[in-house]
């Protein structure tokens, strides 16, 4: 036996008691006749006494060291009430050493374990296995097994049944690239990994399983913008017989469930708020607004058509905007701080950031445009805006878009300046009526917003073939503080009504039967209307543990370059291999797959 108890088990109860714990050597303090080793395994950590009147043992614990694996046996003791430590579980009581021994020595660890931060990513990432020792981590993880635990009950209960499908696939389109496994058995093929199941479980409704759920890892070869990894989890789900509605109770009855179950400490913001697409763009600039503050975009554009200022006119003129946004009490902000924000606007790809200050005490505005206006305009864009004394105002004027993505991030940025973004407070919301397609310049054509399977709303219907552009769709996205938390739609069931969007999509007929055909074919075989979504495991996480990155709720997460850096993945495969897998490197150093 290696062990009666964990090391987060003992209390004042066990007093007296002769126990054994194992676990790794968590800090050492040596007094000489007296070494105390706090002794630590995944459930807490033990204080341990080893004392010269017992020889045997004091001489190993003088010779381990941080991180050795340890067993000790001894009793379990009161603690006197000065030497009480309230952070500890077990701080009531200490084991005294009557023997030890050492299971396994460490060499001295690149990363320190018992303190957290300080070193490069890169280093954690490389020795993961360490890094997975702390506490932080072994909370991060243990709360996602939780979240999962709990999802799982909750749907099993609802009558959810989870099904695996399979990881290699055939490629199924959600925007982004597939990574690709080449066939053995199949010269020249390969298949996909699975961007998400989509297809599979559209089939697991036309084969009549109702409701159907799986923790599923997606597989995405994007540019590693943001905070994105090559592979990710989504809770994956589907319904038959379903409309929006339906899908949008079950989850806010899912999430709201989960986040008073397993983070009661937080505030949690219920009903969702619902915001159709047109909205949330029109005064967030963004479809996944943080809406645990206002600071709403304000549109100026009306009150500026005949203004002399060229920079607004010509951006009107152009089919452009001009908005703002009102930075309450910013007044203050230096001219530094000022050229910081337009920086942000910069970034988001405005040309420029026109400001205005209202001093607190009512003196006079100082502001990078307000003298080319015509009399009268600056008043009216002050009293659009609500503005007070004391007062920031921010305007940009661009294409509709730019105006969006600069204002959606100076908008953030001053959340966060003015921490209005309170941590512990969870606030999702729906948005709904997203377009179905939108027109893609560069390859000349719609692309589908969400992705082909996606329904139209029945009452856009009619526009399909004269504006497809304003069809909105059957889709939905479930946001949370500022993230997208999972995105889903009501499906198309009817072959016919496929096809149409496949040859919208400017995939022809020959093309969709090829990639789609058993989706098409399927739908003739007596489809349900269906519907489903899918939230990201990941990002939920995160969020619930407060924590900045996806990278701190996986356990091994692979850096923005795709690389993992503990395992060297990717990495050259030898050429017996390439050739058993018809594969020649054309590009590269053919030495690489010596
Ligand atoms: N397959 C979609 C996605 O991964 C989710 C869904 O439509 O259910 O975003």
């Amino acid at each position: 036996m290696y062990r009666s108890h964990t090391c987060g088990e003992l209390r004042p109860a066990h007093a007296g008691q002769e126990v054994t714990l194992a676990g790794w050597v968590h800090r050492r303090r040596d007094h000489g006749d007296l070494i105390f080793i706090d002794l630590r395994d995944r459930y807490g950590i033990t204080q341990v006494v080893f004392s010269s009147a017992y020889a045997e043992a004091h001489t190993v614990a003088e010779t381990v060291r941080s991180e050795y694996v340890v067993q000790v046996r001894g009793e379990v003791r009161i603690r006197p009430p000065e030497a009480v430590n309230p952070d500890l579980a077990t701080g009531e009581i200490e084991v005294v050493a009557h023997a030890a021994q050492v299971l396994n020595p460490a060499r001295t660890t690149p990363i320190y374990i018992a303190k957290e931060g300080g070193e490069d990513e890169a280093v954690r990432l490389k020795y993961r296995y360490l890094d997975l020792r702390r506490e932080r981590m072994q909370r991060n993880l243990i709360l996602r097994h939780r979240v999962v635990k709990f999802i799982r009950d909750f749907l099993d209960a609802e009558g959810f049944v989870e099904i695996e499908t399979p990881i290699l696939i055939k490629s199924t389109p959600e925007g982004a690239r597939d990574y690709l496994v080449p066939s053995r058995l199949h010269p020249g093929k390969f298949y996909a990994l699975p961007q998400s199941p989509q297809q599979l479980k559209q089939l697991l409704m036309v084969a009549g399983y109702d409701k159907y759920f799986q923790i599923a890892r997606c597989f995405r070869d994007e540019d590693q913008r943001a905070d994105r990894q090559p592979e990710f989890t989504q809770l994956d789900m589907e319904m038959s017989f379903v409309d929006q509605e339906d899908v949008l109770d079950l989850i806010e009855r899912l999430f709201t469930a989960l986040c008073r179950a397993i983070t009661p400490h937080k505030h949690l913001l219920t009903p969702f708020r619902r915001l159709t697409y047109t909205e949330a763009m029109e005064r967030y600039g963004s479809d996944k607004p943080d809406l645990r503050y206002d600071l709403e975009l304000v549109n100026l554009s009306d009150l500026l058509a005949e203004t002399p200022f060229q920079v607004f006119r010509a951006a009107l003129a152009n089919g452009g905007q001009v908005k703002g946004i009102r930075a309450p009490g910013c007044a203050t902000f230096s001219r530094k701080q000022i050229d910081e924000l337009a920086e942000v606007a910069r970034a988001g790809g405005a040309r420029g950031l026109a400001w205005a200050v209202l001093p607190a005490d009512g003196g006079e505005i100082r502001s990078s445009f307000a003298r080319n206006l015509a009399p009268g305009e600056f008043a009216a864009i002050a009293e659009r805006m609500a503005a007070q004394p004391g007062d920031l105002l921010l305007l940009v004027a661009d294409q509709p878009a730019v105006v969006a993505a600069s204002l959606d991030k100076l908008r953030r940025k001053l959340a966060e300046l003015l921490d209005l973004a309170d941590p512990n407070t969870l606030c999702f919301a729906w948005v709904v009526d997203f377009p179905l397609v939108e027109w893609n310049a560069d390859e000349q054509r719609w692309d589908a917003v969400h992705h082909p399977f996606t329904a139209p709303k029945d009452e856009d219907l009619h526009l399909l073939t004269t504006d497809p552009g304003k069809v909105r769709a059957k889709a939905y996205d479930l946001i949370l503080n500022g993230y997208e938390a999972g995105g889903g739609s009501i499906r198309i069931h009817r072959r016919d009504v496929q096809q149409q969007i496949f040859s919208l999509l400017g995939i022809s007929e020959d093309q969709a039967q090829a990639q789609f055909g058993h989706m098409l074919e399927a739908f003739e075989y007596g489809a349900p209307p269906h519907g489903g979504i899918a939230p990201g495991i990941d990002r939920l996480v995160m969020i619930l543990a407060g924590e900045p990155t996806i990278r701190e709720v996986m356990a091994f997460p692979k850096t923005q370059q795709a690389v993992d850096l503990m395992t060297n993945a990717p990495s050259p495969v030898d050429e017996r291999q390439l050739k058993e897998l018809h594969i020649r490197i054309v590009n590269g150093s053919a030495a690489d797959n010596a």
